[in-house]
């Protein structure tokens, strides 16, 4: 089997509304890189479930670069969903991953119904 390497993970939500703004700023962000995607309820909501996905794709890949992207009105969060909560669970995910990958690029952004997309540093 030949090694195959991929330059980044996508991690996002299920929720239809907001493809077709992750696949434009994929094509913009991502242009000319190759990516794994990952579509799940929340994002890094159920962090446990989703890391393994995370970690399946840095170690079978070499991939360099993980995008993790929350949204506004997400249903996964229902009421719970406030900003904070988002910025808070993605720092969370951001921590785990570079705890054991600390050389991989760890990128967040919260996206606005709008179809915005807000850096979180
Ligand atoms: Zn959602």
């Amino acid at each position: 089997m030949s090694a195959h390497t991929c330059d980044a993970l996508v991690v996002v939500c299920m929720d239809f509304r907001f493809q077709e703004y992750i696949r434009n700023w994929t094509d913009k962000n991502l242009q000319g890189k190759t990516f794994d995607l990952v579509g799940y309820a929340g994002a890094t909501k159920e962090l446990e479930t989703v890391y393994q996905q995370i970690k399946l794709s840095i170690d079978l890949h070499q991939t360099k670069q993980i995008v993790l992207m929350h949204h506004e009105d997400c249903g996964a969060y229902g009421a719970a969903g406030t900003y904070e909560r988002h910025v808070q669970d993605l720092h969370k995910a951001q921590a785990k991953i570079k705890t054991e990958y600390p050389d991989v690029q760890v990128d967040l952004y919260y996206i606005h119904l709008d179809g915005e997309f807000e850096k979180i540093s």
